[in-house]
């Protein structure tokens, strides 16, 4: 309720950003409270699956996912946007509606066979990142067990994406 809350009352709307027509919803003042930040991590982390590893999405999902990891006592890993990480690294390319992004983990350093992933950021719309932050983990020999977000933009099927790209026995948590 102390997050539904913050959320409301904070959420910055930004009419045509990044594109015209588009309202972007900007969670980073509800972040900036203490209240609305701690009621988040709290909400975010209820009821997950047993999990050894948070991956937060560059950028927002970072200070999400970092204080998640905290409350479930596990680890946390960034997952990028791509250049920022020396080499060698996983890489996944993904269709934005312009153009096309893509996200990128550690191939090296550490090993992610059988780990059991929550991943986590802001915003879950079209689904296109979160399948792609997926595809990566698994690559790299992990399982994503559930998306974690603060806020569905449910109008874009985000979910049923997930489904379709990451398989059924993924839950999406928002
Ligand atoms: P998707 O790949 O279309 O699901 O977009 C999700 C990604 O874009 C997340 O990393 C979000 O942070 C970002 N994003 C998309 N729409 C919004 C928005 O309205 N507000 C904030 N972030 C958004």
């Amino acid at each position: 309720a102390e997050a539904r809350a913050a959320i409301a009352r904070h959420t910055r709307l930004v009419a045509d950003f990044p594109s015209p027509g588009v309202q972007f919803k900007d969670l980073t003042p509800v972040l900036a409270e203490s209240g609305g930040f701690a009621s988040i991590i709290t909400a975010l982390a209820h009821g997950c699956p047993e999990v050894d590893l948070v991956g937060g999405i560059d950028a927002r999902g970072f200070l999400l996912g970092g204080a998640v990891a905290r409350e479930l006592g596990v680890g946390v890993l960034a997952v990028r946007k791509k250049g920022k990480l020396p080499p060698p690294v996983h890489t996944v390319t993904y269709d934005l509606e312009y153009g096309s992004a893509a996200l990128e983990i550690p191939a090296e350093g550490l090993d992610l066979t059988g780990r059991r992933v929550l991943l986590v950021d802001d915003v879950l719309a079209t689904g296109g990142t979160a399948v792609a932050a997926a595809t990566l983990m698994r690559e790299a020999g992990a399982h994503v067990v559930r998306v974690s977000v603060i806020m569905e933009l449910t109008a874009l099927a985000g979910r049923a994406t997930i489904t379709r790209g990451i398989g059924s026995d993924v839950e999406v948590h928002a």
